[in-house]
């Protein structure tokens, strides 16, 4: 399975890191061995000095499909999640620098984590979530589905054109503002609609 994500699709966090709004949604994708196994602490790997967290509501794909018309992307999925996608924010920038990919910075070991799922008929509408990330109990980064630049289904539609999708597969929406560095001994919480659907440690 893969992971796709998405990049700068938030306005506030385009501006905090002053990047240019996008044409298109920025797209990447991570390996399945980036996904930190549940219940396991988050180790900074040596590579980095600054590894930030990005919170982001995720999507679960059911079944496989290409070139999904975006009116048809809602039968593609049942569960909508959040998790971190964890970034080496010193390496990206190094590499975005020198216009070279940003793998190594966003898809190395345990840089994805995945919390609990959700059935989506819980939720009245699925671009009008709310969603935190906690550090230490004090709340850093908030958003809401309905400042996506670009919805859920539109993501769905954009990223089959390029990828098939497969059953498994998770789509990371982009992250709003207030990302930032992690040290060791931080705990970070996330929340969808007040539930909690993850918490990891940091090592
Ligand atoms: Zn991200």
């Amino acid at each position: 399975m893969k992971l796709i994500c998405i990049g700068r699709n938030y306005a506030d966090h385009i501006k905090e890191l002053a990047n240019e709004r996008p044409k298109d949604p920025v797209v990447f994708i991570k390996p399945d061995s980036a996904i930190l196994p549940k219940e396991q602490d988050f180790y900074i790997p040596e590579f980095s000095e600054e590894i930030h967290h990005e919170v982001e509501v995720l999507v679960k794909i059911k079944k496989v499909g290409k070139h999904i018309e975006e009116k048809f992307a809602p039968s593609y999925y049942d569960e909508i999640g959040l998790g971190i996608d964890f970034t080496a924010r010193d390496l990206q920038s190094e590499l975005k620098s020198k216009g070279l990919p940003w793998e190594k910075a966003k898809g190395f070991d345990g840089s994805a984590v995945i919390g609990k799922w959700v059935d989506k008929s819980k939720f009245n509408d699925l671009n009008d979530l709310d969603f935190s990330l906690s550090k230490n109990d004090e709340v850093v980064q908030q958003g809401n589905t309905n400042l996506m630049l670009w919805k859920i289904d539109g993501l769905i539609a954009y990223v089959s054109t390029f990828f098939t999708l497969k059953k498994g597969d998770i789509l990371f929406t982009g992250t709003p503002a207030g990302v930032g560095k992690i040290v060791p001994n931080d705990y970070l919480a996330g929340k969808l609609q007040g539930h909690e659907l993850f918490s990891v440690k940091i090592k």
